[in-house]
């Protein structure tokens, strides 16, 4: 994850919508703000990977974006859920810091090929055990919009079941962190070759291509001109 500051430029054609469980958006709030959709990164294509990308534990510290519970409010409210009017306490807010860390432990353990670590696991159970977020037709409208008993518990319950069904489906073997080391940001490469390295072109590939072609040409201004 880099710092929201360097943010701008998002390469639209990496961002290539949700792949998972998707969830409709509350009609009244589906036009997020642009200021506050631009505090937050949704480039994973996947509910579950960007709850993630929204800070952490040890390295993960310094992209820390959910700073209040409000924070975590607006989050809600600006992610691809939509989902506003939910009070969030300090309790609620560490309940979702503890559920980032579990997914995002159990993705380290899948891009690593190793066993899932069992007590992060038993927290996105028991959070998916809690009834998800209830999307509601709205005859006047003919959208979909979210029951209006939402509760914290619920929206956690729904990034847990997203989880669950990522970690379970073969898209868990396509998951991969971005290539650029200071980045951490994590992705579904759905790309038909498999190979993709970046979590976009804008935010760190188009950036590598540029320190690559910088130190070439330095490297060839060293050695002078070449013989032809
Ligand atoms: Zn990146």
């Amino acid at each position: 994850m880099l710092p929201n500051a360097t943010l701008t430029g998002v390469d639209p054609a990496e961002n290539t919508g949700y792949t998972g469980v998707m969830t409709p958006p509350d009609a009244s709030t589906a036009a997020r703000p642009a200021s506050v959709a631009a505090r937050f990164l949704f480039l994973s294509g996947r509910l579950c990977l960007d709850f993630v990308h929204t800070g952490g534990a040890a390295e993960r510290r310094v992209f820390e974006e959910w700073h209040t519970p409000g924070d975590l409010a607006d989050w809600l409210a600006a992610s691809p859920l939509r989902v506003t009017g939910i009070t969030v306490s300090t309790t609620d807010l560490r309940a979702a810091q503890a559920l980032r860390e579990a997914i995002w432990h159990t993705a380290q353990a899948c891009l690593r090929r190793e066993r899932l670590p069992t007590a992060q696991i038993e927290r996105i159970n028991r959070l998916a055990q809690a009834p998800d977020l209830a999307p509601q037709l709205d005859g006047a409208t003919q959208r979909s919009v979210w029951h209006p008993a939402r509760s914290l518990s619920a929206a956690l319950s729904t990034v847990a079941r997203d989880a669950i069904a990522l970690f379970a489906s073969e898209q868990a073997h396509s998951m991969r962190q971005c290539a650029n080391p200071q980045c951490l940001l994590l992705f579904v490469d759905a790309s038909r070759p498999g190979k993709r390295r970046w979590c976009s072109m804008d935010r760190c590939g188009n950036r590598a291509k540029v320190t690559t072609y910088r130190r070439q040409r330095a490297q060839g201004r060293a050695t002078g001109p070449q013989a032809e």
